[in-house]
């Protein structure tokens, strides 16, 4: 497979772009070659601009559920365009998406719409510590919550205490209120909170950890955490942003019956163009400007292209065996992945949950970060390009997700059971 207009965009690229991506893990890095740079996608299809097509399971890192460019969509935002590209002033369209939100998510009872993932994220803790006046936070190792200062945080090494900002630049002053502890270790959690009583805002988390592969939470995870924060008067933030509509309509709460009392969305509800949201209950939206004093604000928030892009697709989401199509696609998979890499002598392990997953280099089960570091990085990344070279687009990380669309045909998914099966025996 030849990438040569690629590897010339990305030197020209890095002359005025960092690292030449505006994302980092686009660069490729952790899988030791070049990105690829795409002039197309189409359905399950994504196309480079050397004229490579690939079957596409990155789906823009999870927003496209309904694959690439669906007529519906792409005619909800060009009527959109054709209107105004942004007021800055109030639309119909916010409410017709925030009344779908509220619709799929009962806990919902208000939603702010913000432009990204990361606002929402951000927005919301600053929320929850409004609401309680209070000023730590509580995080999971190996759960992303977006860049935001105070959520850029790791453990310490030993018993996880007061964080250690994980970028430069993140003073430690903001990171000291940063508690992070063991993805589904209910201990630590309990632990973290009793030494810190009465002065923790927020426990935030992804109730599916799709930013270390594909972690489901482990049974009555979520529910302990629910009674703690019920406890302890803590505000549960269910951060959404990946599973929200992906998992199921109602995301993981619906698929784990838990509720949290704030709720974090993004990639899906945008149909692809930027967005971001939280909502939860009535009385925590109203502390957010201008009707309390918390404040948050954007220009383009709400903007009337990325609304028209979600209530399309959420709607289209709506009808009846979406996901039990997603389920079928996602299973069918599992399946033929499961004969396969049980024939070869590479030890792997494949997490699944709904239209997400991940194929980790080990012997597995993942339930923390921790577990996830100690996959086969090496054997990953060449799996990784060379999967690539039989025309199979998967996330450049093995601490990301892969996920499925509606638009993945059977051909589709036999053709990478197939390339799997080839990829495997060459690395032997
Ligand atoms: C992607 C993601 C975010 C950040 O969203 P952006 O739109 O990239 O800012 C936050 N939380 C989770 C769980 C995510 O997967």
């Amino acid at each position: 497979m030849n990438h040569k207009k690629s590897q010339a965009a990305f030197e020209t690229a890095k002359v005025r772009i960092p690292g030449g991506v505006n994302s980092p893990v686009r660069a490729f890095k952790s899988v030791g070659c070049d990105p690829i740079f795409i002039a197309s996608a189409k359905g399950s299809t994504i196309t480079d601009i050397d004229g490579n097509s690939y079957i596409d399971y990155v789906g823009s890192w999870g927003p496209m559920i309904l694959g690439h460019c669906h007529p519906k969509v792409v005619e909800a935002i060009q009527s959109a365009a054709a209107q105004g590209a942004s007021y800055g002033a109030p639309t119909e369209l916010e409410t017709q998406l925030a009344e779908r939100v509220c619709d799929a998510y009962p806990n919902i009872e208000m939603v702010r719409m913000v432009s990204s993932g990361t606002e929402a994220t951000m927005s919301a803790i600053r929320l929850a510590r409004g609401y309680t006046g209070r000023d730590k936070i509580l995080k999971f190792d190996g759960c992303y919550h977006g860049h935001a200062d105070s959520l850029l945080v790791n453990a310490g090494s030993g018993a996880a205490t007061f964080g250690v900002p994980s970028s430069p630049g993140v003073p430690e002053d903001f990171a000291k209120h940063t508690l992070t502890a063991t993805y589904n270790d209910m201990d630590e959690v309990r632990r973290l909170v009793m030494q810190n009583k009465g002065e923790v805002a927020a426990i935030i988390l992804e109730p599916i950890a799709g930013n270390m592969g594909c972690v489901p939470p482990l049974p009555g995870f979520l529910q302990k955490l629910r009674q703690l924060c019920d406890d302890e008067e803590i505000v549960l933030i269910v951060d959404e942003v990946m599973t929200g509509f992906r998992v199921a309509y109602g995301g993981a709460q619906e698929r784990f019956d838990i509720r949290g009392d704030l709720v974090c969305l993004g990639k899906i509800i945008g149909g692809g163009l930027p967005v971001g949201a939280f909502g939860g209950k009535r009385e925590i939206m109203e502390k957010l400007s201008p009707e309390g004093g918390v404040y948050q604000a954007g220009t383009l928030s709400g903007n009337p292209l990325a609304m028209s892009a979600g209530i399309a697709t959420l709607d289209l989401l709506k009808e009846d065996g979406f996901y039990d199509q997603i389920e079928e696609k996602s299973a069918y998979l599992e399946k033929g992945l499961s004969q396969v890499t049980g024939a070869s002598k590479i030890p792997t392990c494949w997490q699944r949950v709904g239209g997400m997953f991940c194929t980790y280099f080990q012997e597995g089960p993942v339930t923390s970060f921790a577990d996830a570091k100690r996959s086969d990085l090496d054997r990953f990344g060449l799996f990784f390009r060379r999967m690539l070279d039989e025309g199979i687009n998967l996330a450049p990380s093995q601490f990301e997700a892969g996920f499925m669309s509606i638009a993945h045909t059977k051909e589709n998914l036999d053709k990478t059971i197939a390339a799997v099966d080839k990829v495997l025996k060459t690395l032997d």
